[in-house]
């Protein structure tokens, strides 16, 4: 098979890249490296069914040749990381939105499948937990820059499932739940990376808001595995599916504690109020649980990385030489 990754150079993409090729997959990755990184795919350059375009996914012709050529597209170009969503709201919406909308119309030319990333934030402030895929969606109001990643996320899965029932293109949606492992960069806000170079340094780990909001963190790994089974499975064309681990759900605080401990380190944890940590009036997301039914039904999926490893996986990673600190 040869499959065509939109930020293939980005952290959960090179993953994917690096399990395709391992299985016999020929690869073609396009990226842009806004937030992803050459590094990450350097050790992939040498072996020839692997191929790379550092360029936007926006850029048509480059963008209509490699999706041609594939035989599945996982679409993984995108702003992510809440920090960057806050800071540069312009770019995360035209990334998202006109990045897909191209993906999509380009992929329907000759009815190639797309895998479209979205994200379990598009379930937003509902208490509905666990998230159940087909669950109402509870935003924030437009004036709270946050809630335009969920927004552009949910756009991008209407727009996917749309040309799913209008003109027969498959496709499949996949909802991530807080992604972690080793090449995630700490620099956008993500929790895991951020508490354990703090920790690894010796610098205090800087708990947001009260520390009590919850996540549910899944490895790389287990995400790449299930994504996979979801590209083969013909009966998951047109579909949404939650991927994320449900066996541990943990505050914040207790993430703290859990990071200082698994390093040994000696930092201590301070509070930083929501508004200090990223922009007045910031509203978070209190708890943030998959459910799992639908994909194990389908897929057989079982999450098989717990946290403490998870945790010593990426301590391993920033202790290391390879670490994009
Ligand atoms: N967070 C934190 N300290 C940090 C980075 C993040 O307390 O240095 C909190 C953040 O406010 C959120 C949770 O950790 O409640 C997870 O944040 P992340 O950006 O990793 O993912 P999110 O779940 O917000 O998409």
């Amino acid at each position: 098979m040869r499959a065509l990754i939109t930020g293939g150079a980005g952290f959960v993409g090179s993953h994917l890249a690096e399990a395709l090729l391992e299985r016999g997959d020929e690869v073609f990755v396009l990226d842009n490296l806004s937030t992803g990184a050459i590094d990450n795919i350097e050790h992939l350059k040498s072996d020839r069914r692997f191929h790379y375009a550092i360029d936007s996914v926006m850029n048509e012709p480059v963008a209509a040749e490699l999706i041609d050529r594939a035989d599945v597209v996982f679409h993984l170009a995108a702003a992510v990381g809440v920090r960057l969503i806050v800071e540069s709201p312009v770019n995360t919406i035209e990334t998202n939105v006109h990045g897909t909308e191209m993906v999509l119309k380009l992929a329907n030319k000759k009815k190639k499948k797309v895998l479209v990333a979205s994200t379990s934030e598009v379930y937003g402030k509902s208490n509905q937990v666990p998230f159940r895929e087909d669950a109402d969606l509870v935003l924030g109001p437009t004036m709270k820059g946050r809630w335009s990643y969920a927004c552009s996320k949910a756009i991008d899965e209407f727009l996917a499932l749309a040309y799913h029932k209008e003109k027969r293109l498959p496709v499949v949606v996949f909802r991530l739940f807080n992604t972690v492992g080793p090449r995630q960069t700490g620099r956008y806000g993500m929790v895991i990376p951020n508490f354990v170079k703090q920790a690894v340094l010796g610098h205090p780990l800087t708990v947001f808001g009260d520390g009590s909001q919850s996540r549910c963190f899944t490895y790389v790994s287990d995400v790449v595995d299930v994504l996979l089974k979801l590209a083969d499975h013909p009966s998951a064309v047109g579909q949404v599916f939650n991927i994320g681990n449900d066996h541990e759900e943990v505050t914040i605080l207790d993430l703290a504690k859990r990071v200082k401990a698994r390093t040994g380190s000696k930092s201590e944890v301070v509070m930083v109020p929501y508004d200090q940590a990223y922009e007045e009036g910031f509203e978070d997301m209190q708890r943030r649980v998959p459910d799992l039914s639908r994909i194990r039904a389908l897929t057989g999926y079982e999450p098989r990385v717990h946290l403490d490893e998870i945790l010593d996986n990426v301590a391993a990673y920033f202790t290391s030489d390879k670490a994009r600190v």
